[in-house]
């Protein structure tokens, strides 16, 4: 189970947690224009059921 850990560190981790999917694009957005992130996103977390923003493969 140690790759299910790294995973879990990947999408979940120390990633900021939003409690809705608005709250979370309004982070990318800011990401983007910020740091020109590119082609970040959001996504659902498996693990803690919040939102992340990254990238999601
Ligand atoms: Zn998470």
């Amino acid at each position: 189970m140690a790759s299910k850990r790294r995973q879990r560190r990947n999408e979940c981790g120390d990633k900021v947690r939003h409690s809705s999917p608005q709250a979370a694009w309004g982070h990318a957005h800011s990401l983007r224009q910020k740091e020109q992130f590119g082609r970040v996103g959001i996504y659902k977390c498996r693990f803690c059921r919040a939102w992340h923003v990254g990238h999601h493969s």
